[in-house]
């Protein structure tokens, strides 16, 4: 059976350079802490917000401090139970990612038939299922008996990137805690503090994340970054529809994108920083700090119309993604809108229209 174990990689790293600290997400702490202490937590939560934002470790968080057996308050992060949850092999607690593509209907009915005893040595079961928004109708009509009657002394914690894609009969049965991504500069206060980065390395950190802490960190910890040091090698090259002229080029970065979908949100901040240097807005407030330079020799290429379009044009191709339209030839048809945009902005300029 598919049902796995291990706490994230970004978890581990959390827990262990952080001393069990979560960076941001202070109102959340303290609704569950208050559940928790009011003895009001709930059977079904949904926690729903950005990937990487840190829903998974406020999951295990309040996991740990629900059965924490030397804290009244949180999880000391030192006793057996807290431990095992850290290390993946607590018997009362279980992570459930998707399989493959889908979170699919055996692993549900897997956990039905686990949840149905009792905690082996704590007070409460937890389980924790990712990206639920990945259930077809048949698994998520399976979970809804158990939500509808869910067994005592259990709680399952639902996290999703995306509410709309869910029933609303999951939904209601759920206590759904949104999650925002961190304000770019309380994000980089803390990469300062914690990771003792510059102060433009860190902003440039917190803004290629979008504020979402994981990401942050994988972004620290990425092995291209460990092996120069302070470089900022955890920036990613300029996207090469920035600067293609060539038709054919198209198709290969299509096909690229079709690849990994999620590379579009990342397309996006290149073409808003150049938004913002056409208004001559400083660099500091660039994603892209470290590209500033070549930035600045690529604005002229584009009209203020023209870098609205191309974010429109993006946002636009993602959602036939999200509908299931064919990937490929919408990526196709977007590129191609990019590309048109940017000669038709050279050939403005060259008419002295821009
Ligand atoms: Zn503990």
């Amino acid at each position: 059976m598919n049902i796995d174990f291990q706490p994230s990689p970004v978890f581990l790293t959390l827990t262990q350079t952080m001393q069990n600290s979560i960076i941001g997400h202070q109102q959340i702490l303290e609704q569950l802490h208050h559940a928790m202490q009011s003895d009001r937590v709930a059977g079904a939560y949904l926690f729903v917000g950005p990937a990487n934002v840190g829903k998974e470790t406020v999951a295990l968080y309040f996991t740990k401090s629900i059965n924490c057996v030397e804290s009244e308050d949180g999880a000391c992060g030192q006793c057996l139970s807290c431990r095992k949850t850290d290390n993946g092999n607590h018997p009362d607690v279980q992570i459930i990612r998707p399989s493959g593509a889908r979170l699919k209907i055996d692993q549900i009915r897997e956990l039905q038939k686990r949840i149905v005893y009792r905690a082996l040595e704590s007070k409460r079961k937890v389980y924790i299922l990712t990206e639920v928004e990945r259930m077809n109708l048949e698994a998520a009509n399976c979970l809804l008996k158990t939500l509808e009657e869910p067994p005592a002394a259990s709680i399952l914690i639902l996290l999703t990137t995306n509410l709309e894609a869910l029933l609303l009969t999951i939904r209601s049965r759920c206590q759904v805690v949104q999650f925002y991504p961190l304000p770019v500069r309380e994000l980089a206060t803390h990469l300062m503090a914690q990771f003792n980065l510059e102060e433009t390395q860190a902003f440039s950190v917190a803004n290629l994340s979008g504020g979402a802490v994981g990401k942050a960190l994988t972004l620290l910890e990425g092995p291209s970054h460990a092996e120069h040091g302070n470089e900022p090698s955890f920036e990613e090259e300029i996207p090469e529809i920035l600067t293609a002229t060539d038709r054919l080029a198209v198709f290969r970065i299509a096909e690229q994108f079709s690849q990994n979908p999620e590379g579009l949100d990342g397309l996006v901040t290149w073409y808003r920083d150049l938004l913002l240097l056409h208004q001559d807005a400083p660099s500091e407030l660039l994603t892209h700090i470290y590209h500033a330079d070549t930035l600045k020799q690529l604005v002229p290429r584009y009209s203020r119309l023209h870098l609205q379009s191309a974010i429109k044009t993006i946002f636009e191709a993602k959602n036939l993604l999200q509908r299931n339209v064919n990937a490929t030839l919408a990526l196709e048809v977007m590129m191609l809108k990019l590309l048109g945009n940017q000669n038709k902005s050279e050939g403005d300029r060259s008419n002295g229209r821009n």
